[in-house]
């Protein structure tokens, strides 16, 4: 394609959004980010009561009540639509429970909100520019959410919605053995063989991706009932098993998707790299902006068809002080636009130098930011806010205390950090496993702690070298 010319000038097809396999899409989860949500799995809301006061432990909550009533009242302006063009900053020394503070906000406007954590620091990427990262966190933290109406027949032995390939898919050869096709069921926990006749079947019927089928369970005859998606062809997928073995009735079903709009501009941007790589051009890691317009033109139709509603979610921003000057008028820009999730910056710092200037200011932002943002303070936590936090994360993963490794836990979470304590507590149950114990008992725990150091120790033993070199 030489360049400037449109897809359609070259003669080709552009992408459209029907051609979007949203559950292959939905596969497609950054690992990072799913480990950062991770540590803060436990969280499932604010823990507000009716009146919005914090109860000391509720949804995994611990302490931490006065930012948390904050936060509560920052939901309901956001429930309110009062948060437009506003956002949130958090202060407090690390470890104080700003990240599971965010995330909490991001639970209490709905399960499926999209929460995406970042430092100020990973905007500095040798691959991509700046602007391009924020954009990228910007558009994963506003969800789509797709309806989708679907015809169901229940009764049938088996549903399937014809998904995948493994092998060419060819009519004209025998299917040779049971194991050729494999259908699977969306919930991933089953997965269906059939046996040589009903491939056969399959095969004569020419199933194509997309079609659902179903099969009676009496006579094991296949039927081809109708299609779904786009098309492709070759290996089989299940798309519902049902278990009743009468005749299928017809039941409308509505099905609903969540996505990002970064998933989609991934998508979408994956269908033109095929195309350029195949043309020979350059292919570059960001996302070209005619495809972030057509997928908002797109997402914008399907809204006014009643398809899709947007779900603006909540961007997390730690050590924001990290981000630069340019950085910071970019997320100033964003947080005006009409597709802008909720901002929450988080720092602990205090007057220090905007990046990028020599204007000091407060907390690193500047001056027409903090106009805009409501500032929550955290506070260090108590030895009982502790106690009881590390009791939830080793019930979160599911490791056994003896009472005494919690209070040994509990005294590292006061002197060192909750970070730390909360870090240690696997590492434990791996040297009582390995003594043969269920339960991790304060031995174990201070066998990890000489294991592993926290930032203090591992920083000071560094300098004791440093002063041994300059001698
Ligand atoms: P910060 O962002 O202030 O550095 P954080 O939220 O990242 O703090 P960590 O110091 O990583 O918190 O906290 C360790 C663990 O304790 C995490 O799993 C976090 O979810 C949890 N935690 C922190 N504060 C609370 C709280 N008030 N209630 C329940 N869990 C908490």
């Amino acid at each position: 394609q030489p360049e400037g010319k449109t897809f359609v000038e070259a003669g080709l097809k552009q992408p459209s959004m029907g051609d979007v396999d949203m559950a292959a899409i939905k596969e497609v989860k950054p690992v990072k980010e799913l480990r950062r949500v991770g540590a803060h799995s436990h969280i499932r809301g604010l823990g507000l009561d009716e009146k919005g006061r914090a109860k000391f432990i509720a949804d995994g909550m611990v302490g931490q009540t006065e930012a948390r009533e904050a936060a509560g009242i920052v939901v309901q302006m956001i429930r309110e639509g009062k948060m437009a063009g506003r956002g949130v900053l958090i202060v407090g020394p690390s470890g104080t429970g700003k990240t599971a503070i965010a995330v909490g906000i991001a639970k209490e406007l709905g399960e499926d909100t999209p929460f995406v954590a970042m430092s100020g620091s990973e905007i500095y990427s040798s691959e991509l520019k700046k602007t391009e990262v924020l954009m990228q966190v910007l558009r994963k933290s506003i969800g789509v959410r797709f309806r989708e109406r679907r015809t169901v027949y229940e009764g049938a032995v088996a549903q399937l919605r014809i998904a995948y390939v493994k092998h060419p898919f060819n009519p004209y050869v025998k299917v040779p053995r049971e194991a050729e096709i494999v259908l699977e069921t969306t919930d991933d926990s089953l997965k269906l063989r059939v046996g040589e006749e009903i491939a056969v079947q399959l095969l004569q019927l020419r199933v194509r991706r997309g079609d659902v089928i179903w099969i009676d369970a009496e006579t094991g005859e296949v039927h081809k009932v109708g299609r779904l998606c786009s098309e492709k062809r070759y290996d089989i997928s299940a798309y519902k098993c049902v278990e009743k073995p009468s005749g299928p009735v017809k039941k409308d079903k509505e099905i609903v998707h969540m996505l990002t709009l970064h998933d989609l501009d991934v998508a979408y941007a994956a269908q033109r790299v095929a195309v350029a790589s195949f043309l020979g051009m350059p292919l570059t890691r960001e996302i070209p902006s005619d495809v972030r317009q057509r997928v908002d033109e797109e997402v914008k139709k399907l809204i006014n068809e009643g398809r899709a509603e947007l779900v603006p979610g909540v961007l997390f921003i730690d050590d924001a002080h990290m981000l630069d000057i340019e950085a910071f008028s970019f997320l100033t820009r964003a947080m005006e636009s009409e597709l802008a999730p909720i901002l929450v910056l988080a720092t602990n710092r205090g007057m220090t130098k905007i990046r990028g200037t020599d204007i000091e200011a407060p907390h690193g932002i500047p001056l027409d930011l903090l106009d805009r943002l409501l500032i929550i303070r955290t506070r260090p936590y108590t030895a009982e806010e502790i106690r009881e936090i590390l009791k939830i994360r080793a019930d979160e993963e599911e490791i056994p205390l003896s009472s005494d490794a919690l209070e040994e836990l509990t005294k590292l979470g006061v002197e060192r950090s909750l970070r730390y304590a909360v870090q240690l507590m696997e590492p434990a149950r791996i040297i009582a496993e390995r003594e043969g114990r269920t339960k991790v008992t304060v031995e174990d725990v201070r066998k990890a702690a000489s294991y592993f150091v926290d930032l203090r120790e591992s920083v000071q033993y560094i300098q004791q070298y440093e002063e041994k070199l300059l001698k």
